[in-house]
């Protein structure tokens, strides 16, 4: 049988499930059975970068927990307001990158695309979350003139669907960007960043799979999975179809104070993405985002914690630790 509301509607089922997302720290501190550790400000603090996190995601939480991993990496919290020295709006000079509507070009070789602003969840220490998306993405209108500058480009050969979140996107038009990227004869390489299979394992439908199995490219999917609780059994079988066509899958995480800076919980998430056949790929020290100063792992604690990971992984599934510097030719090995 279809289920009632498809058959009503042609919107994709993730779809309807984002639309289903959660929308304020008293709606999602209900749901977990946490009304108590409510508070006035976190309504406040919300305004200025709004909660939103999944039902999926939301779910693997676990209820009553107000220290959760997953929980604090969404939940507002009254830190955010407070000063911080070095923390600023644009941590990782994206301003000075922009090369042309939606596009950033930092890296030899490689471009990346601001695909769209949205999100499926927000994450407090996100670094773009002061970026200027309603001006600085690439929207349909501006498509002429960023593939203008991309076909001009003699040494580009990876394009990089970045965000927000580029999963955000429908098929369709996700479908004509990589069709027109195929089209630039050097770039050999097209990799998506994004966030939405962890919180939304439907998005990896059969349409995006084919449509990426249809290029040219030579396709690659970034996750960005910070705690081995975010690795759910749907994730696990969203992943095969796309693993059978040849799809690289590695993964991003942020080193996050009280989320995932322990030796135990970074050797579990490497050790559990192998089992979903994602290989860690950058642990990033965070960028300094006003509003998220409270996640901060310092750097001397950062580099121990990565040497005792490198003493007890197999190299291929050590991720690199890097830090982000404007201006450099690279992201940095935090040495
Ligand atoms: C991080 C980033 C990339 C990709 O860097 P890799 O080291 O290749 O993963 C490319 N462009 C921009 C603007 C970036 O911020
Ligand atoms: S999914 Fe990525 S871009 Fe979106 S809020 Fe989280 S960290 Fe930021």
């Amino acid at each position: 049988m279809i289920p009632f509301s498809s058959a009503l509607t042609n919107t994709p089922h993730w779809q309807q499930q984002l639309a289903d997302a959660f929308r304020s720290p008293r709606q999602l501190l209900r749901h977990l059975g946490l009304e108590t550790h409510w508070h006035p400000g976190l309504e406040r603090v919300a305004q200025d970068f709004p909660l939103r996190v999944t039902r999926h995601f939301a779910d693997l939480m676990e209820p009553g927990n107000p220290n959760d991993p997953l929980l604090l990496q969404v939940l507002p919290s009254l830190h955010e307001g407070e000063p911080a020295p070095g923390f600023g709006s644009d941590p990782t000079g994206d301003r000075l990158a922009r090369t042309g509507p939606g596009l950033l070009r930092k890296y030899h070789g490689r471009a990346l695309i601001i695909a769209t602003g949205s999100c499926a969840i927000h994450c407090r220490y996100c670094f773009r979350r002061h970026f200027p998306y309603r001006e600085e993405r690439a929207d349909r209108r501006h498509w002429p003139a960023l593939f203008e500058i991309l076909a001009g480009d003699p040494t580009l050969t990876e394009v990089i669907l970045s965000g927000g979140d580029p999963l955000m996107l429908g098929n369709q038009q996700l479908e004509e960007l990589v069709e027109r990227i195929g089209r630039l004869s050097r770039v050999r390489r097209l990799r998506i960043h994004s966030r939405l299979p962890v919180v939304l394992p439907g998005r990896l439908d059969d349409g995006l799979i084919q449509l990426l199995a249809r290029s040219r490219l030579a396709c690659t999917l970034v996750l960005h999975v910070n705690h081995p609780a975010e690795l759910s059994t749907p994730l696990a079988q969203a992943l095969r179809p796309l693993r059978q066509e040849g799809i690289q899958v590695l993964n991003q995480s942020v080193l996050l104070r009280g989320i995932n800076d322990d030796l135990e919980t970074q050797v579990s998430l490497c050790e559990k993405l192998f089992d979903f056949g994602i290989l860690p790929y950058y642990l990033h020290q965070m960028d300094k985002v006003d509003g998220a100063a409270h996640f901060e792992v310092p750097a001397h604690r950062a580099k121990e914690l990565h040497q005792a990971m490198r003493n007890l992984l197999p190299g291929y599934l050590l991720p690199r630790l890097v830090v982000e510097e404007v201006g450099a030719p690279s992201k940095l090995p935090l040495e």
